[in-house]
């Protein structure tokens, strides 16, 4: 992030404004519908500014030559069709200390614009650091849209009621909860609704604000949250709403960065998770911090990596919950299997072709040595393989002797979803090596007919060749 996104006082002082035709004008109504006073020079001579009364009081058309004008109690300087004046006030700026905005020049620039979405006290800036106004603008739209058209009356609303409730709930987690349930119940809903009067009335009426937070509250809770296999957009609506409401974060190793990027940034994070290598601090000790920090009144989330229930030890972690008597719920996520066979293009069943997938955990040689791989012959039996690449030759060895042939056409999908995301196919044969080429987990092996239909291996390589590295295998 180049630019911080902050919000500037105008009344602090003028801005000069510096500048010609209609990206003068442009950049004039932006920052005259801001309540600034405005300082313009243009360079052009033309004066017919186009603005109404109001904001014309505001406006003075300063005659000087803006290079040699003084600058002293100003508090930025903004350049729109400027041409190279716009470069020199650029130094003359920067010397002096003042924000600057050259438009279209971010060399120039020590300040951006960013695309607003204004809803009286509710604004929303949207930035691409200056590289693309074209996608500030199309996330506005979207964002206009989905905001409700009184969120400022609502942000109001609540501003004026803030003092009086700080002065009564002197806690910062229950104050929150307080202006949560206001928001989400029926007093917001009157509010965005138009009916302010009514949503008035039933705010003064809470006779104990506190007591209010704390209703219909339970004591403190866990949440068993799947985060995915890695891409943020793959996240529930659950789970990021889970994310939001948390007040304390167990987390995995394996969940990506981005996504703990959604976590609410006052929100505790602790890293719980195990690596290959690194121990961790032991599922008794997980499940007692979970325990103890519901108990505390908080909302827990137990943040996993893919689904919660799939290879995740959920199942362990819900019955700690049970035995102790915490409020609990899970929120499911795309495991790593279904991520990989979407992310890779490998449908997991197939009309005639495949019927019937398993999902297996081969950590080790010996686990591998522990399945009973009969089981797994049949060839219309898609196998899903977790923590699978220390045991990769182990796990042909076994499907092998079994009686799968070596033929069968198999997949390595590391990093699914993830931008670093790789795969490679072949046949049981070649598993070891594929493995290899793949460099390095989290991995998944998807072994039957239908990886012959994988279309993307990187997404650049196309099925044809995918294809033919089958046929060459054969
Ligand atoms: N609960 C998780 C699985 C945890 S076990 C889920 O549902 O996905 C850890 C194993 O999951 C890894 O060894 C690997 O086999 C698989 N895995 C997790 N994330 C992955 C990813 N992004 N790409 C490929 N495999 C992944």
């Amino acid at each position: 992030m180049r630019f911080l996104p902050v919000f500037l006082d105008l009344k602090a002082g003028p801005v000069v404004l510096i500048g010609a035709g209609e990206l003068l004008r442009a950049k004039l109504r932006v920052l005259a519908a801001a309540g600034a006073h405005i300082r313009v020079h243009a360079i052009d001579g033309n004066h017919d500014l186009g603005l109404g009364s109001e904001d014309a009081a505001r406006v003075d058309v300063a005659a000087g030559d803006p290079l040699t004008a003084d600058l002293s109690g100003v508090i930025a300087v903004v350049c729109a069709g400027a041409g190279d004046v716009g470069i020199v006030m650029s130094v003359r700026a920067k010397a002096l200390g003042l924000p600057v905005n050259v438009m279209d020049d971010l060399e120039h620039s020590s300040f951006i614009f960013p695309a607003i979405v204004d809803r009286g006290d509710v604004v929303v800036a949207v930035g691409t650091g200056g590289t693309s106004p074209v996608v500030a603008r199309r996330l506005r739209e979207k964002i206009e849209a989905l905001l409700p058209a009184r969120i400022g009356e609502l942000a109001e609303f609540i501003g004026s009621f803030r003092k009086t409730i700080n002065g009564r709930i002197a806690e910062f987690p229950l104050r929150r909860r307080f202006w949560e349930r206001i928001i989400d119940g029926p007093i917001g809903a009157a509010v965005l609704a138009g009916r302010k009067g009514e949503a008035d009335a039933a705010l003064k009426a809470i006779s104990d604000p506190s007591a209010f937070a704390r209703a219909g509250e339970p004591e403190g809770s866990v949440a068993l949250v799947g985060a995915g296999p890695g891409d943020p957009d793959l996240l529930t609506i659950k789970a990021l709403r889970a994310l939001q409401d948390a007040d304390i974060v167990f987390h995995d190793e394996l969940v990506s960065p981005e996504i703990l990027d959604r976590i609410r940034r006052d929100t505790t994070r602790v890293p719980v998770g195990r690596r290959i290598g690194k121990p961790g601090i032991g599922q008794d000790a997980i499940n007692q911090c979970m325990i103890e920090a519901a108990r505390s009144g908080q909302r827990v989330v137990r943040l996993k990596g893919g689904d919660p229930f799939v290879f995740g030890r959920g199942g362990e972690e819900v019955e700690a919950l049970r035995a102790a008597g915490i409020a609990y719920s899970i929120i499911p996520g795309i495991t790593a299997g279904l991520g990989g066979a979407a992310d890779f293009e490998v449908p997991l069943t197939y009309r005639h072709e495949a019927t019937r997938i398993t999902f297996l955990t081969a950590h080790k040689a010996r686990d591998a040595e522990a399945v009973d791989w009969s089981t797994l012959t049949d060839t219309r039996m898609t196998v899903v393989v977790y923590m699978g690449l220390t045991a990769a030759p182990a796990i042909r060895a076994g499907l092998l002797a079994a009686g799968r042939s070596p033929e069968t056409p198999v997949g390595v999908f590391a990093r699914v979803t993830r931008p670093d995301a790789q795969g490679a196919v072949g046949t049981l044969c070649d598993l070891p090596e594929l493995v290899r080429r793949t460099q390095g987990g989290p991995a998944i092996l998807i072994i039957g007919e239908v990886v012959r239909h994988a279309g993307s291996l990187r997404r650049d390589t196309p099925q044809h060749i995918i294809s033919d590295l089958l046929d060459a295998a054969e």
